[in-house]
């Protein structure tokens, strides 16, 4: 049995620690936060049950929902009320109902032109199939060399970016289309199209994380400094309780976003560096609603909004749709700002920020909101972009031959910005780290 040192309790960190508690070594996981759980986690405000970071899972996770199984959770997997999304659209919302392809062909959200051009997205799916595997983004590298707006305006026109597969890409990923590749959005498209049920937990989705640090030796406010390995095996200083400490292992994960590793890690190989100092992520802004009733003009459970109408919100999400977060006719929104408006109200105070939310969605047909209470999220890092050529680095980082001995790294940044992916690098780096120890 080896013991192994996992830093950082979020989603990807505590699910590396379930495997290696699988595999029979000792795992301690050091979270500087409070609580673990990292950007999937939930909280409670009076009567309503918040999930700050992470909203939904989707049918197609297969790997959380093994994991979530494992520790007892899978009969808390709970489908949404409404699954439907809407976008505005001149003004008003319309719906966008992809159930079959005579549905979508009649719905208003898109010109006829816009819908007949989308077949050759869709070609360029069926081409690349073989390399689209949205659980190894890296295969797909050699088709990485363009960004979402040039392969969308090229292949099937401006419509199609603005009014549809922009809006969907942001509100979901919170990055404007600029920020994320057409390998990217091809990978994003296979996934869904294996099977994109929105489903949460039950409780909140912080559950999952909850229940696996229950299970685990989980060290909160435990604030890493650094973390040495060699052939001998792993450092990691810390403070915590208000002192330096020193925890000694034989191996180390580092399950922090991409570029928060280097900081900590002082004798990485140049290339591990290299790649994790260039891993972007986007900061942003998430603000909660929590009102009396439902409002009446909101049926769906995401609401888009395409740039040209000129709101400056990515999307909303209908999060009273979810059973069990909220009282019975009660209402539980949450707001992402776009990236430029998060950046521009970045320093204001809570309620300058949430008030500016109401006036938004107050141009819209979700019309003003009289909420009795908002909570205000800045994240920071929020989500990594896969940007045009990100995934070649990936893909080099992933095949280094030169590595630092006894550690591995996890995070979404590896495999892809949600829960699912993160948790599979999790999964990933505990067999990465035993097969080190045998080195
Ligand atoms: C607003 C928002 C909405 C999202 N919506 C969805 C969604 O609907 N569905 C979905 O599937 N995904 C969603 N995601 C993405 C998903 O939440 C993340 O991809 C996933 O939770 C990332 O997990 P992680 O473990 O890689 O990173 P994190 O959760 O960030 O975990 C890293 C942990 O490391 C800790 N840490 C950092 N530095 C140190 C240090 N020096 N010492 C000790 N600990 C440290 C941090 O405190 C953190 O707990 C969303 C994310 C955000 C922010």
């Amino acid at each position: 049995m080896a013991s192994i040192l996992v830093v950082g309790g979020g989603i990807a960190g505590l699910a590396a620690a379930h495997r290696l508690q699988q595999l029979g070594h000792r795992a301690t996981v050091l979270e500087r936060e409070p609580v673990a759980g990292g950007r999937m986690r939930s909280e409670r405000i009076g009567e309503f049950i918040v999930d700050r970071g992470a909203q939904f899972i989707a049918s197609g996770y297969r790997n959380l929902r093994r994991v979530a199984g494992e520790v007892g959770l899978g009969p808390a997997i709970r489908p949404l009320a409404r699954t439907h999304n809407a976008m505005l659209r001149s003004g008003r919302l319309e719906a966008g109902n992809y159930d079959s392809p005579l549905a979508f062909l009649r719905s208003r959200l898109l010109s006829t032109r816009a819908k007949l051009r989308l077949p050759r997205i869709l070609l360029e799916l069926l081409r690349h199939r073989a390399i689209l595997d949205p659980l190894h983004p890296e295969r797909a590298a050699v088709i990485d060399r363009e960004d979402v707006p040039s392969f969308v305006r090229r292949l099937a026109g401006d419509e199609n970016l603005e009014y549809l597969l922009g809006p969907a890409l942001s509100s979901t990923f919170d990055s404007d289309p600029e920020d994320l590749s057409a390998a990217f959005l091809l990978l994003a498209l296979r996934f869904v199209m294996g099977g994109f049920g929105l489903e949460c937990f039950e409780g909140g989705i912080g559950r999952l994380g909850e229940t696996l640090a229950s299970r685990l030796d989980v060290r909160t406010s435990c604030d890493v400094v650094s973390v040495e390995t060699g052939a001998w095996g792993a450092r990691v200083r810390h403070r915590e309780g208000g002192g330096d400490r020193e925890a000694v292992a034989d191996a180390a994960i580092v399950a922090v976003p991409g570029p928060l590793a280097p900081a900590i890690c002082p004798r990485l190989t140049d290339a591990e560096r290299e790649f994790l100092e260039a891993v972007h992520y986007v900061r942003g802004i998430v603000v909660f609603l929590l009102l009396d009733r439902a409002p009446q003009t909101l049926p769906y459970y995401g609401v888009a909004f395409p740039r040209p109408e000129g709101i400056d919100l990515y999307g909303l999400a209908v999060d009273h749709h979810k059973p069990g977060v909220c009282p019975p006719g009660a209402g539980l929104l949450n707001a992402a700002l776009t990236a430029r408006a998060a950046a521009r109200l970045w320093d204001s105070s809570d309620d300058a920020i949430a008030g500016h939310v109401l006036d938004e969605l107050a141009r819209t047909p979700v019309g003003r909101l009289e909420p009795h209470g908002t909570a205000v999220h800045r994240w920071d890092p929020m989500l990594p972009q896969f940007r045009a050529g990100y995934l070649p680095r990936l893909a080099a980082f992933l095949a280094r031959r030169e590595r630092s001995p006894r550690l591995a790294f996890a995070g979404d940044y590896l495999v892809g910005p949600y829960t699912e992916c993160a948790l599979t690098s999790g999964l990933r780096a505990a067999g990465e780290v035993v097969a080190s120890l045998a080195r």
